[in-house]
């Protein structure tokens, strides 16, 4: 890999300057693809897409480096449509997507199917766990992508029902959670078997060394991309009180809206990174009481200055915008900048907030993360050299009582106003029938009420970041099934699998005993594949493994084992309906 041309991510300097932000058209791409980035509310790429794109449109190999959160499904997946639009259909798959879970394969399958809607573009996820039978008649049918666990790719390379000679190119997307998972032989055998003139691209949020050797051995002459690398000086942020919250994608809304109730800003501008989300975003926060106005690029120029003047005159509250339609707006009153989404790139982060806390005045940047978003948010603290509080989402309670105390300001304000007296005979008749103390709680739940305090609030999940080092996780430092392959024929002894310096003391970890073994065939990244992909965790919590022949025995963190066996019993494992349990102390 010497002659490798490292290549940077868009200075973060750039970042809000219009005419050096090139847009999807500039980066080659034809109308078709164009229309249905227009149509999924996308205004501009991303960095890694402004990065990526033209030179895998060229044909380069390429080593990316980045998390996810960053846009890289576009990234790889549009210049993959270019292809097959460029090239024609044929009957066999052009395209083959890796990826580490059957979550991500589906997640993946479906962008890819956004993307090329306009192209007709026929694509299919294949993972364990679904039956084989209908993957074949679709692979019958003829696919142009195939998004592929590499166990499953396997299975039907070995059965002969995966075509690969007509492959043109081969993502590994995840790689560096492939290779935890222990399929680097499947990554070997499948790459071997697909034609050495192919193009490879490799994405990891990582980069080990043993994803450089996986680079070294099947990318040619990559050009290297690394989107976490940014030129910000840190200290370059503004003065301002950061948080996070870390919210699953369907809850955002609800918790959103909490936390602006609790916060109470004066006035703010919540970024959100499509028109699509800007416009139900900014429905619902109406719904709940606020005055929220929507912003993005497809308003045309009076729509946004009439916006722009009810947010300048405190006649809306809320501002609700995309990226490219906030950039050049000053808006000077502005207390709360809100990342509805962790920003694709910390550039981006930094410029947003730096919207608030000027001139002396305090400042608040709240960010909503998903559970999987944790590299993006710790990659921004290093950029920015400072430092982002996780906070928990309030809870119905916090609310209650937040609530009460606006009603006590509002109540005390009242007192102090002198324009009481036209109110002094309803007291005065009242104290005839009741209590003094009594008119005054009547009277505080009518104020309460009245403003409209008591809406219904679903319970909001508490999560943590995915392998946050906020909380204590399981590590398999690199080598999945450890304690597991080979070493697997006397369980029992506690501690087997070793304890590697991230790994979870034994009172944080319980072990699930699963009545599937050697003689399934069953190996560490089956039952890794199939945790990870059926429930919040990540192939880097699951602790030790072992294998004998008739079962398994599986290190997961305590606070999950419920979650680990309900999702599995819903699934199959190597084809098999496996019911998990804790393992009994005197073993099976
Ligand atoms: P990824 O890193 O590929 O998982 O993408 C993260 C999220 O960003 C996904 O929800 C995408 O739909 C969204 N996304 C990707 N590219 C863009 C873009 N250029 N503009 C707005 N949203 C995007």
């Amino acid at each position: 890999m010497e002659n490798d041309t490292p290549t940077e991510a868009q200075d973060p300097s750039n970042h809000g300057s219009p005419d050096e932000i090139g847009t999807f058209a500039d980066l080659g791409l034809r109308a078709e693809l164009l229309s249905a980035l227009t149509a999924l509310g996308y205004e501009e790429p991303t960095p890694i897409q402004r990065e990526t794109i033209p030179l895998l449109i060229e044909g380069r190999d390429l080593l990316g480096q980045a998390a996810t959160g960053t846009g890289k499904t576009a990234a790889f997946a549009l210049p993959m449509l270019e292809r097959l639009a460029a090239n024609g259909r044929g009957p066999e798959p052009l395209g083959l997507i890796l990826v580490p879970t059957r979550e991500l394969a589906m997640q993946v399958s479906e962008a890819v199917h956004r993307y090329g809607r306009d192209l007709g573009a026929r694509v299919l996820p294949i993972y364990g766990g679904q039956p084989i039978g209908r993957q074949l008649q679709a692979l019958g049918r003829g696919v142009d992508i195939v998004i592929a666990t590499p166990g499953r790719a396997v299975d039907h390379i070995k059965r002969g029902t995966l075509p690969l000679d007509s492959i043109e190119v081969v993502v590994l997307d995840e790689a560096d959670e492939m290779l935890d998972m222990g399929f680097a032989e499947d990554l070997d055998a499948i790459l071997g078997a697909t034609p050495p003139t192919r193009q490879t691209v490799l994405f990891s949020a990582t980069m080990p060394k043993r994803i450089e050797s996986l680079a070294r051995r099947h990318l040619d002459n990559p050009s290297h991309i690394q989107i976490a690398r940014a030129t910000a000086e840190p200290g370059e942020a503004p003065r301002v009180r950061q948080s996070a919250y870390v919210v699953p994608r369907s809850h955002k809304p609800a918790a959103l809206g909490r936390i602006l109730d609790v916060e109470a800003p004066a006035a703010a501008i919540v970024f959100c990174r499509t028109r699509h989300e800007v416009d139900s975003l900014t429905e619902t926060l109406n719904g709940r009481g606020y005055r929220a106005e929507a912003l993005h690029g497809g308003m045309n120029q009076e729509g946004r200055d009439r916006v722009m003047a009810r947010v300048r005159s405190g006649n809306a509250d809320l501002l609700i915008a995309t990226d490219v339609a906030a950039r050049g707006l000053d808006i000077d009153q502005l207390t709360h900048v809100v990342n509805y989404d962790v920003p694709s790139a910390p550039e981006a982060y930094v410029h947003r907030i730096g919207r608030v806390g000027r001139a002396g005045r305090e400042g608040v940047a709240i960010t909503l993360a998903e559970p999987r978003e944790h590299r993006l948010v710790e990659n921004i603290q290093r950029v920015t050299g400072q430092k982002i509080l996780i906070e928990k989402v309030p809870t119905i309670a916090d609310l209650r009582n937040r609530r009460m105390e606006l009603t006590m300001a509002t109540l005390r304000e009242t007192l102090l106003d002198d324009e009481l007296d036209r109110y002094r005979t309803i007291v005065e008749t009242l104290t005839d029938e009741f209590d003094l103390y009594e008119i005054a709680l009547a009277a505080v739940k009518l104020a309460h009420e009245a403003s409209g305090a008591d809406l219904e609030e679903v319970e909001i999940p508490d999560v943590s970041m995915r392998g946050s080092s906020d909380r204590d996780r399981f590590s398999k430092d690199g080598k999945p099934g450890k304690g597991g392959k080979g070493k697997g024929d006397k369980p029992g002894k506690e501690g087997k699998g070793g304890k590697g310096k991230d790994r979870l003391s034994s009172s944080d970890a319980t072990r699930l005993y699963f009545p599937i073994g050697r003689s399934s065939r069953v190996r560490p990244g089956d039952l890794v594949g199939a945790i990870a992909g059926e429930t919040s965790l990540t192939g880097r919590d699951v602790g030790a493994i072992e294998i004998t022949e008739n079962f398994s025995l599986v290190e997961v963190p305590s606070n999950s084992v419920d979650e680990v066996i309900s999702a599995i019993k819903r699934t199959t494992i190597k084809g098999q309906k496996v019911t998990p349990r804790r393992e009994r102390s005197g073993r099976d």
